[in-house]
């Protein structure tokens, strides 16, 4: 069986050009643009290449976007208060805070103070419970983007068996939740399964393997089902490389898709935010 690798650049264009249909069709109607505000605390070389890489997105979909640049030694009030205004301001219409933040600083508190629905990222609380409820179309990004991964697949996902390796906040959690409600047999994974010598007794069984750990090479070819589905979200550095969690050339000879790193689910995260601020655009201009 030959393997497919998933071009994520060639999704996220694909995504982008109905997204910039949207948007024409959200100018035609109102004669507004939505506007993307990305709030950075402190400017280092790795939030701002992420943030040229959401404003290039940004342009090509015709959203616009502005980066607001705070000061690494802001208080966590003055922080407050500047999203604040964000939220009264009639023509902002998604917000976002760029992680990480300095250490003086509780994200969680901060998040919780965006308004619910400009919040692009689904990190307010509130916007947690929404999700949890299946009540709100606002997706954290990765998470959507890997489900837009295995959809282009094609896979047919009630009663599938999904492992997801990784359990945090912003990506395993939430995934774990947007495939019960697709009905797949959602079981996830982390550290304690591997203390426990059950990692890979897991891993065989996946018909869709989804892995978001930080540990390169954590997942061996060998482990995998054949003919499996592997969403790959790790990123690592190895030397001048960077790389997944799973061993791409080996898990290749057993795997149906797989993602690359880079260039799998980085690209359509981008474009993810995008689809966001569209979504929160229409519903702050919902009529009635
Ligand atoms: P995290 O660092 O918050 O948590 C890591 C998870 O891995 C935990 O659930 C932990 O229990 C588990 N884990 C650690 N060691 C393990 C082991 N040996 N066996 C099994 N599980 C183990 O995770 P995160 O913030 O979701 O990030 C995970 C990876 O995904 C990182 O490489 C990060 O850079 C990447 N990431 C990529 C994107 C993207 O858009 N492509 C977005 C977010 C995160």
């Amino acid at each position: 069986m030959s393997v497919q690798v998933l071009d994520g650049k060639l999704l996220a264009e694909e995504i982008k050009k109905r997204l910039q249909d949207e948007v024409g069709f959200i100018h035609n109607e109102t004669g507004c643009l939505p506007l993307i505000v990305n709030v950075m605390i402190g400017n280092n070389h790795a939030a701002c290449a992420y943030a040229n890489s959401q404003k290039k997105a940004a342009e090509q979909i015709g959203i616009n976007y502005r980066q607001d640049i705070l000061d690494k030694d802001i208080s966590a009030e003055e922080i407050i208060a500047h999203i604040k205004s964000l939220n009264e301001d009639k023509n902002v219409n998604g917000i976002l805070v760029h992680k990480p933040v300095p250490g003086h600083i509780d994200y969680p508190i901060i998040a919780n103070h965006i308004d619910v629905s400009k919040d692009l990222e689904g990190v307010n609380i509130v916007n947690v419970g929404k999700m949890l409820l299946g009540q709100t179309k606002i997706i954290p990004c990765t998470p959507a983007a890997a489900i837009e991964h295995i959809k282009s697949t094609g896979i047919d996902l009630p009663g599938k068996e999904v492992v997801i390796v990784g359990h945090s906040e912003i990506v395993g959690k939430p995934l774990s939740l947007l495939l019960l409600a697709e009905l797949a047999t959602v079981t996830i994974c982390h550290i304690g399964t591997s203390e426990a010598g059950k990692l890979v007794e897991h891993v065989g069984r996946a018909d869709v393997l989804i892995v978001a750990v930080g540990k390169a090479g954590l997942i061996k070819g060998e482990w995998i089902k054949k003919g499996a589905v592997v969403i790959d979200i790790g990123i690592n550095r190895d030397g001048d490389k960077i790389v997944g969690d799973v061993e791409f050339e080996a898990a290749k000879q057993r795997a149906s898709f797989i993602t690359p790193v880079p260039g799998g689910v980085g690209p359509v995260t981008v474009v993810m935010l995008m689809k966001n601020a569209i979504e929160a655009f229409r519903l702050q201009n919902k009529k009635g």
